[in-house]
């Protein structure tokens, strides 16, 4: 389901025929967030990136990162409307090619799965928001591996995979 290409992308795809890629820098920026110390607090924000035309698939490239307005502790991040006004800008800088693909935010355990203040999250995020593609990506980034699920309204996440740095 989830694969890492020696070009440092990662591939994934369901069999329900969603898939999409991470490009190299998305996946080292997301493991610069890594809560690796005691005192790390969790990051998260928006995935950003283009939906393929041939195939519908999701094209991660870059990310919202934490910053102003955003409320983070060791066990929660609360994501501010900056980062939908950063997806628009986004949008705006790739001639509106450019569009939200998902979420991601950060966890302090190895290989990190939703919880249910996750998963509850996820579904408003899915009811409220105008997504260009047919279901999103879910991305927590645990202090070992990331943990990747697809997610669409109404139905339970699917687990893509974990993998490593
Ligand atoms: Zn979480």
């Amino acid at each position: 389901m989830l694969r890492r290409l020696t070009s440092g992308h990662v591939v994934w795809e369901i069999k329900e025929g969603a898939c999409g890629s991470l490009s190299p820098d998305v996946v080292r920026k997301l493991f610069g967030w890594s809560q690796r110390r005691f005192y790390s607090k969790e990051a998260g924000g928006l995935i950003l990136g283009f939906v393929d035309s041939g195939t519908n698939g999701l094209l991660a490239e870059e990310l919202t990162v934490p910053g102003l307005g955003d409320q983070r502790s060791r066990t929660s991040f609360f994501r501010s409307e900056r980062h939908q006004r950063e997806a628009e800008l986004w949008n705006m800088q790739t001639n509106g090619k450019g569009t939200q693909l998902g979420l991601w935010h950060t966890h302090p355990e190895a290989n990190p799965t939703p919880s249910s203040t996750d998963l509850s999250d996820c579904e408003r995020v899915l009811r409220n928001g105008k997504f260009d593609c047919n279901g999103i990506l879910y991305l927590i980034v645990g202090t070992q591996t990331i943990g990747c699920w697809h997610a669409q309204s109404g139905r339970p996440l699917i687990l893509l995979g974990h993998f490593k740095p």
